[in-house]
């Protein structure tokens, strides 16, 4: 499995599977099952999917050792909060049906971000949670975090695919050693990206698909990329990334395709903070 290491010396598998949008249980369950099976070693969930208990199913039932695989599951806005944030920690991870999570990240820079962090570093200096990080934060928000509390982010998942490629956010995440991971990593298919003319001319001659030069593309900058679907033979396709490598002018031809704007959730528009903000589900 390939790895990178996260800035508290965890290692954190660069590929892995998602299960947003599976809001079926028993696709969800068979999805993950067979990712795990077929060599997934990162599972990535949240509360808000809610589908935790179909991904614990899965694990369970996959028979892999539990140290083996990577789980990470995210905090949603309605429990930010010190006290709603340990609660929600401890609902998803009974959810879960494990006993410690790899990575837990605040889902959204909304509402009391600093109390569940705060509540997110206690669990870790426990041992509950081997790292934590957010998601959807922009720089600033970031720096807010970092200047105010003891442990920096381990990773920032945000909307990283070959149309917004995030290199200017990449190179403040390195700075401060946060690892950035992809989610949407097929811009969750829109602009054609199966069929995008520069990345099919790039897979013809690696005798690759589009999909492996979008998730390949992502994990040679270094990447985390968490790919979802809930077809077996993509969900094998999408793993098998690792047989070939795209060479730098493969790499230049793709960076042409950065429109530097976000295609799926814009962070800077009110209306989306207000939806996103307000968006509940059962407990
Ligand atoms: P995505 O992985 O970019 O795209 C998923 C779409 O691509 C699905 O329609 C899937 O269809 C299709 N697909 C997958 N493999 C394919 C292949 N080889 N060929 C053709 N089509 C393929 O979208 P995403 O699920 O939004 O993002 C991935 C993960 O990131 C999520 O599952 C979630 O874990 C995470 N995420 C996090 C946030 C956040 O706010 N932190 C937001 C969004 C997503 P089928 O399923 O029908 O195969």
């Amino acid at each position: 499995m390939h790895t990178v290491t996260l800035n508290n010396g965890v290692e954190m598998p660069i590929l892995g599977f998602g299960v947003y949008q599976i809001d079926d249980e028993d696709v969800c369950e068979e999805s993950v099952y067979n990712a795990l099976m077929e060599g997934y070693r990162l599972i990535d969930t949240a509360a808000v999917y809610e589908n935790e208990e179909a991904v614990g199913r899965a694990i369970k039932r996959s028979g892999v050792p539990r140290e083996e695989i990577f789980v990470t599951t995210k905090l949603w806005v309605q429990d930010a909060g010190y006290k709603s944030a340990k609660k929600a920690f401890e609902t998803s991870l009974k959810k879960l049906q494990l006993d410690y999570l790899d990575l837990y990240l605040i889902h959204m820079p909304f509402g009391d971000i600093h109390g569940s962090w705060h509540a997110m570093e206690e669990l870790c200096h426990e041992g509950k949670i081997r790292a934590i990080g957010v998601s959807n934060f922009l720089n600033d928000r970031l720096m807010d975090l970092i200047v105010d509390h003891e442990i920096v982010p381990a990773v920032n998942q945000v909307e990283t695919h070959v149309f917004t490629q995030q290199v200017e956010n990449a190179q403040f995440v390195k700075e401060h050693q946060i690892q950035i991971e992809s989610w949407g990593p097929f811009a969750e298919g829109k602009n054609n990206i199966f069929k995008n003319e520069v990345l099919v001319s790039i897979a013809e001659k690696h005798h690759k698909s589009a999909a492996q030069v979008a998730l390949r593309w992502l994990t040679q900058r270094g990447i985390v990329a968490i790919p979802k679907s809930v077809h077996k033979e993509r969900i094998i396709e999408n793993f098998n990334i690792f047989d070939f490598e795209l060479s730098k002018e493969d790499m230049e031809k793709i960076t042409t395709l950065d429109t530097k704007e976000s295609l799926i959730l814009s962070l800077h528009d009110p209306g989306t903070v207000e939806r996103i903000s307000n968006m509940k589900f059962h407990d």
